[in-house]
């Protein structure tokens, strides 16, 4: 679950990382009275779950409350690559005499937190790291002992050669690394930290990313989920308790159990086509889950086929079934469906696909050719 900057700052916040104090606003008219409120030349920036707003013109600095509110205006609205932006976050600018970049990705290699910092930050980070590769260094923690205070210091010292400011940094990046575990966080990330002309070393960008795994029981941390700038058809998923993952093939797939989903996505791929999804309907699937499936794959328009493949165990195919054809009573499907049932009361499955004029094969393989083919692919 991606937080946006101004919930990230909340984190980072109480975990004692310094940074600007500052306000989010939905309209112009509050990011005018917050801009005025904290006085002086402000930035305004917009609040969406993507990297590189700097460049896409959703960061902005306003030298007065006047300008902020027409600042804010042009900003909130604006699509930044493809998100439309309904709130933006006022800060106080700061003075920059440097921008580094502290980051911590929870890397599935080393199966360890990583940092990953440089001193060349700021915008341009993902060129650095194609480029310059040696600008960038890295630091797998062990869980056991945390980020041990030399560790931090040393790489604090990659940032700035100033013991002061390596100090401070150091002092951040132990912060950083509290966010991280206490919050069940797969990504934190400041971008910029910067330095003031006077030596202050201070966060100005707070990226988070929480697993998901973590919300059953961080409540709190669930209610920070803004579903109005996440992608509609995984939220539909969610809240019909399907496992789904949007991709970007135009074999679209349903089936129970996550192996077998897959497995089913592996062989998608070995004949040739490109799953449009992962979706897993789960074991004690009901016909309604199956409605639910069909209408988010099909209202993707990338979507040229559907595949159904079931191992009936727990799940009855005869439930799927019933599914299925509800489904296209309900709502048109426009492309193609190919089933592959097994397992748990097949023979009524295929009676009740039949009644419909569907047919349904038994054979993986045989289905997955077929799907495959049905969307031109090598078959
Ligand atoms: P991102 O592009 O989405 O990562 O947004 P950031 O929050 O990192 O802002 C992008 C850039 O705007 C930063 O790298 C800074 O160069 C600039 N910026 C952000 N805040 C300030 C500020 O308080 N003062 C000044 N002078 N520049 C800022
Ligand atoms: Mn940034």
């Amino acid at each position: 679950m991606n937080l946006h900057e101004y919930q990230g700052r909340a984190l980072f916040k109480a975990a004692g990382v310094p940074m600007p104090d500052g306000d989010v606003a939905s309209t112009a008219a509050e990011a005018e009275a917050i801009a005025r409120r904290l006085g002086g030349t402000v930035v305004v920036k917009a609040q969406v779950h993507v990297g590189g707003r700097g460049k896409a013109g959703g960061v902005k600095l306003a030298k007065n409350a006047a300008e902020a509110g027409a600042v804010a205006g042009q900003i909130l609205g604006m699509s930044i690559k493809g998100l439309v932006v309904q709130k933006v976050l006022v800060v106080p600018a700061a003075d920059i005499a440097n921008e580094a970049y502290v980051g911590l990705i929870m890397d599935r290699d080393s199966q360890r937190p990583v940092f990953m910092v440089s001193p060349a930050g700021g915008i341009d980070i993902e060129e650095v790291a194609a480029n310059t590769p040696d600008k960038i260094r890295r630091l797998a923690v062990d869980p056991r002992y945390g980020l041990l205070p030399h560790q931090a210091l040393g790489l604090a010292l990659f940032l700035y050669s100033d013991i002061a400011k390596a100090r401070a940094a150091a002092r951040i990046m132990e912060q950083l690394y509290t966010v991280f575990t206490t919050n069940g966080c797969s990504l934190t990330e400041i971008n910029p930290l910067v330095t003031t002309p006077e030596g202050k070393v201070m966060a100005l960008d707070a990226k988070v990313i929480i697993d998901d795994n973590e919300l059953d029981r961080r409540p709190d941390l669930a209610l920070l989920r803004d579903e109005s700038a996440e992608e509609p058809s995984e939220v539909a998923a969610r809240q019909a308790n399907l496992t789904f993952i949007k991709l970007s093939g135009n074999v679209g797939c349903v089936v129970n159990g996550a192996g077998l989903a897959m497995a089913t996505m592996d062989l998608v791929k070995y004949y040739g086509g490109e799953p449009a999804n992962f979706l897993d309907i789960g074991g004690s699937s009901n016909p309604e889950k199956v409605v639910n499936a069909l209408r988010i794959i099909t209202s993707d328009p990338a979507v040229k086929a559907i595949l159904f493949n079931i191992f009936g165990g727990i799940t009855r195919t005869d439930d799927v079934a019933n599914g299925i054809v509800t489904a296209t009573k309900q709502f048109k499907v426009n492309v193609p469906i190919v089933i592959r049932l097994t397992g748990t009361n097949e023979a009524e499955a295929f009676r009740i696909l039949k009644d419909v004029g569907m047919t349904a094969l038994s054979d993986m393989d045989e289905a997955v050719r077929k799907v495959v083919g049905l969307v031109g692919g090598a078959a």
